[in-house]
């Protein structure tokens, strides 16, 4: 069981917004993703370290792909974004609401860092 933090609804700012049990993650990297740049996690099954590894193999996937181009630009964002969060005090949650799940379901420095530990295996060129 991972217990993930709570953050603010979009509809009545209380801090009852939790990731629902099982859902999706989609990585965007500058606004843009793969259609492999997914995974799923399911916070009563699921161990913290196979979701991080899951995380790091989409980020792997992404930027051995991006790697590969001859003129590719710096990337300036990388998002981690989920529309499975509902609201404990039951707010309709819209489907186009995508908070990020960095800190929520993984650690902040754990993404960044392997961020930048892959997109130098690479080559990629990362710019913030
Ligand atoms: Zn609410």
């Amino acid at each position: 069981m991972i217990l993930t933090k709570h953050s603010y609804c979009p509809k009545c700012f209380n801090t009852s917004l939790e990731l629902k049990t099982s859902g999706k993650v989609y990585l965007y990297f500058d606004g843009k993703k793969k259609e492999s740049s997914i995974f799923i996690y399911n916070l009563e099954n699921d161990l913290q370290d196979e979701i991080n590894t899951r995380l790091v193999s989409r980020i792997e996937d992404f930027f051995k792909w991006y790697g590969g181009f001859d003129h590719k630009l710096p990337i300036k964002k990388v998002e981690a974004l989920s529309p499975d969060f509902k609201c404990l005090d039951g707010c309709s949650i819209e489907n186009n609401f995508q908070p990020s799940v960095v800190s929520i379901l993984f650690d902040q420095k754990f993404f960044e860092s392997s961020v930048r530990d892959l997109a130098s295996s690479y080559g990629v060129e990362l710019d913030f």
